[in-house]
């Protein structure tokens, strides 16, 4: 029998202005289609219509007005976006019938306005773009970026001058979206942005409402809120924060991760510990206190996990703040760690400072930071043979991957920067008499997916990516841990 197909909301729109208004009506229909709306050519056959304004000229606010009356008349549904929606009292006090006014560029809140006014009904048949949206990551795990833009002005950087200040998302939004990738099958939430501490500082921290509460427009608030979000199978889905600066309120989401609501794990882009490089660098944080930070976080949460990025051979490093650098990190113990060999990006103030490192002093010191940060990784892993930890499967292989490893190969994976795949090609005996056909891969709560480590599991049958199973670690190496389910 054919699966009857049910009938999509239908979007009016009425563009008025410039021909910026103009790329925002795309921007907001092209969203509105990959949502499942269609759109309506006319007033008649819209569930909902959208005026989008202009406020330019009193002539030109004038004619937006008109508009929005002749859709209230026609239509009777209708929300309004654009220049004018910066006079909502203008628009209410004429039309207390409109559903709602969005200002100038926020697609988030007209299509929420939307979405809303007409919900739309999804459809597994015709839906180009998934109900949860388009995603490049593999269903069970997926990135949630919360904002846009950074404030800050690091003299290596040029991304504020590309992608402007920070411009944080609304937090309902957010967790609109987090939900929906959590019911479609996501296990692990991935919160990204260039600055995840700065998080709602340009929006003055609003709260909006969120499941009858309030969730103000912050890190702790944000972080507790999708820690709270269920799977179907009532499980508490992984919440890894990634790019946060150690400002003073990173020690609030200490308890969140000793409470299980959010993942023991912090990625904290350092860049450098010498506080003259700093200074050059105009990196936000103090790190001075970093290292008594860090032994507080351990205290609280012993099984914290700090990965982290530093760049090497930044003009004016010398010997002497190289050297501090590494007894800074010999005595931060950082759980995973990337260097980069400073790169001059066209555009970037650094590129202007004196005294450059040459290029095979900077080649040394990146050998001489991995070789060290590899060593400490290798001791920290080792330390969990023998403990039992959570991991979430990412892939199921019919040939183990635990059985490519032959024992003593370890040394063979020291140094370098950390590599997705671990694997070095060694096709040694069997790790064991064991005969398993069914191995896995997955990643511990220590683990983001692509930049750090992994966990191989023997004995894997019955497993499925986005499944979350205990482990009992049997070995380890540089970056990875072997296992098998516990
Ligand atoms: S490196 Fe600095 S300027 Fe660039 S995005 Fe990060 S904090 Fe902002």
């Amino acid at each position: 029998m054919a699966t009857k197909l049910p009938t999509p909301p239908r979007v009016g729109m009425v563009s008025l202005g410039c021909p910026k208004a103009l790329v925002d009506s795309e921007r907001i229909l092209t969203k509105l289609r990959a949502s499942g709306y269609d759109m309506s050519p006319d007033y008649a056959g819209a569930d909902v219509v959208l005026v989008n304004t202009c406020g330019f000229l009193d002539s030109a606010k004038e004619e937006s007005l008109e508009a929005i009356g002749e859709a209230i008349a026609e239509n009777g549904r209708v929300v309004v976006t654009g220049c004018m929606g910066k006079e909502a009292d203008v628009i209410r006090a004429r039309f207390p019938d409109v559903l709602a006014i969005t200002g100038p560029q926020q697609y988030e809140d007209v299509v929420a306005a939307v979405l809303e006014a007409a919900p739309p009904v999804a459809n597994a048949y015709l839906d180009l773009v998934p109900e949860q949206g388009l995603k490049l990551t593999p269903r069970h795990y997926s990135y949630l970026k919360i904002s846009e833009g950074c404030n800050h002005r690091c003299s290596f950087c040029i991304i504020p001058s590309i992608r402007g200040d920070l411009a944080s998302r609304r937090p309902d939004a957010i967790l609109r979206e987090a939900e929906k990738l959590v019911a479609a099958g996501t296990r692990e939430l991935l919160v990204i942005s260039q600055d995840t501490s700065a998080y709602g500082v340009d929006i003055r921290h609003q709260p909006r409402e969120w499941k009858g509460a309030e969730v103000r427009a912050h890190m702790t608030d944000l972080a507790g809120a999708l820690g709270s979000l269920k799977t179907p199978e009532g499980d508490t889905p992984w919440v890894r924060l990634h790019y946060v600066y150690p400002y003073p309120h990173v020690d609030q989401i200490i308890p969140l991760m000793a409470e299980g609501l959010v993942l023991p794990y912090l990625d904290i882009p350092f860049q450098h510990a010498s506080p003259k490089v700093l200074k050059a660098m105009r990196r936000p944080a103090n790190e001075a206190k970093v290292l008594e930070r860090l032994k507080n976080w351990r205290a609280q949460v012993p099984d914290i996990a700090v990965r982290s990025s530093f760049v090497v051979g930044f003009p004016g490093e010398t010997e002497e703040d190289f050297q501090y650098l590494l007894s800074w990190l010999e005595e931060a113990q950082l759980d995973r760690v990337g260097a980069f060999r400073f790169e001059p990006v066209e555009g970037a103030a650094a590129n202007d400072l004196p005294d450059p490192v040459p290029e095979e002093v900077k080649e040394e010191r990146f050998r001489r930071v991995m070789d060290l940060t590899a060593r400490i990784s290798a001791e920290k892993l080792a330390a969990k043979v023998g403990t039992t930890i959570d991991v979430l499967i990412d892939t199921v292989d019919a040939v183990p991957p635990y059985a490519q490893y032959g024992e003593g190969n370890h040394a063979k994976h020291g140094g370098g920067v950390i590599e997705t795949s671990h694997f070095d090609g060694h096709l040694d005996a069997p790790h064991s008499s064991h005969h398993h056909d069914v191995g896995a891969t997955g990643r511990s709560k220590a683990d983001a997916p692509e930049i750090d480590g992994e966990v191989h599991l023997r004995d894997a049958a019955g497993l499925k990516p986005g499944d979350f199973v205990k482990v009992l670690v049997e070995d380890s190496d540089v970056h990875d841990l072997y296992g098998v389910p516990a």
